[in-house]
């Protein structure tokens, strides 16, 4: 049976890749399809063996017709439905128990490029920024230079206040397209240099000076060193983890990678969600934030099982603070999507009797499934059903009366 599945998803991927152009090899699909890794889950009725076990569900805004005043955009890199109900399993157990399991709306979202039915972050999160496909690589810049307005400019010409928070560099794609245009994701001193001119009020990143491309890049690094003397006047630039918890807004975090960690940077995604909500206050014209969480995507590149897992506890944290906040107020709407699926890890077996689960990989790369999306709060029902991405940045326009994106469908 199991040689019948590889052999299977080996056609099935080697078909597609030669449609499509590219493509491994057959031998390359049978290494990744007879790759399992085995892991411990909570059983039911069994003493947790999970890393977290159970956990009370979150409180959780209803959802409703009324606009928001607020808008929170949590964007999950690379979590696919297979990540998704992997990790549910892994850690709270079959039943489940992860936050967005809570959500009261839920989505499906379409994530083609707008040169390429597999997109990579820039083109994923420069359609959700500006409600356009670009070109896989780009920021918010279309195939022919132009750069259309992005949610955030939207939100600042309407008076509200802007914030971005992720665990990656503040110059990596995702950050750079709600931010920045450039035509390459690899410009990191064009994007950074917008970052530091930014109006916004508290940007929470990494510095990226370790990260292998941007040791390339020696002009990027220049700046990055020089932050406080180009955008001092205006943010209080921090460079620690720990000032997080204290630095006032406006409020620029360009802060080390976390030892030991791949790719992540700062506090626990949870403690600077935490601060940018109390950065931002509660503004008349109300917020925008945008929370990234990047170490999904960036686990599942290298097919790790555990990263994965921890990864979407710490999703999972400080999805808890959001919703906790957006309960107490009732104006706070709540979008929670992935950009793309990576890698498609999925449960293929789980036994309750011995607890044991046999995760798998697709490839470790981006694929073209669809990926869940998540809401609550006042709006959320506009985001039910299956959706193109372009419609996540359009319909938090619209929702929100900003100018200058295309119309929601
Ligand atoms: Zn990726």
């Amino acid at each position: 049976m199991l040689l019948v599945v590889v052999v299977a998803v080996a056609m099935a991927l080697l078909v597609a890749g030669r449609f499509f152009g590219t493509g491994p090899t057959f031998d390359e699909v049978v290494a990744f399809a007879q790759r399992g890794d085995l892991r411990a889950f909570p059983v039911p009725g069994s003493q947790a063996t999970g890393i977290a076990g159970q956990a009370a569900p979150p409180v959780v805004p209803p959802a409703t017709d009324q606009p928001p005043r607020n808008v929170i955009l949590v964007v999950a890199d690379g979590m696919g439905l297979g990540e998704l109900s992997a990790a549910s399993a892994l850690i709270r157990g079959p039943a489940g128990g992860l936050a967005v399991e809570s959500a009261p709306v839920v989505g499906l979202v379409r994530t083609w490029a707008g040169d390429a039915l597999v997109t990579d972050s820039a083109a994923a999160a420069s359609a959700m920024a500006t409600g356009l496909k670009t070109p896989d690589g780009a920021v918010s810049t279309q195939a022919d230079g132009s750069t259309p307005r992005t949610l955030f400019e939207a939100a600042a010409a309407a008076g509200m206040a802007t914030g971005f928070v992720t665990t990656s560099g503040l110059a990596d794609a995702t950050p750079a397209a709600f931010l920045a245009h450039a035509a390459s994701r690899d410009e990191y001193r064009t994007i950074l240099e917008q970052l530091l001119s930014s109006d916004a009020t508290v940007l929470i990143g990494g510095d990226w000076q370790r990260y292998p491309n941007a040791l390339l890049q020696p002009d990027y690094l220049e700046l990055v060193r020089n932050a406080e003397s180009v955008a001092g006047a205006r943010f209080t630039v921090v460079r620690d983890a720990a000032a997080v918890a204290t630095a006032p807004a406006p409020l620029l975090a360009l802060l080390p990678a976390r030892p030991g960690s791949r790719s992540a940077h700062g506090p626990p995604l949870a403690e600077s969600t935490r601060r940018a909500l109390t950065l931002l206050g509660d503004p008349a014209a109300g917020f925008l934030l945008v929370v990234e969480h990047e170490e999904t995507d960036e686990a599942a590149h290298d097919n790790d099982v555990d990263g994965v897992v921890a990864a979407m506890l710490e999703l999972d944290e400080a999805l808890r603070v959001i919703l906790e906040y957006a309960a107490g107020r009732g104006d706070t709407l709540v979008v929670v999507a992935a950009d793309h699926d990576t890698a498609g890890m999925a449960a293929a077996h789980g036994d309750f009797d011995d607890g044991i689960a046999e995760l798998r990989w697709l490839n470790d790369g981006h694929l073209a499934t669809w990926v869940p999306l998540f809401a609550f709060g006042p709006g959320a029902p506009r985001f039910a059903g299956v959706l193109d991405n372009t419609e996540i940045g359009r319909r938090l326009a619209e929702l929100r009366g900003l100018e200058g994106l295309p119309p929601a469908s």
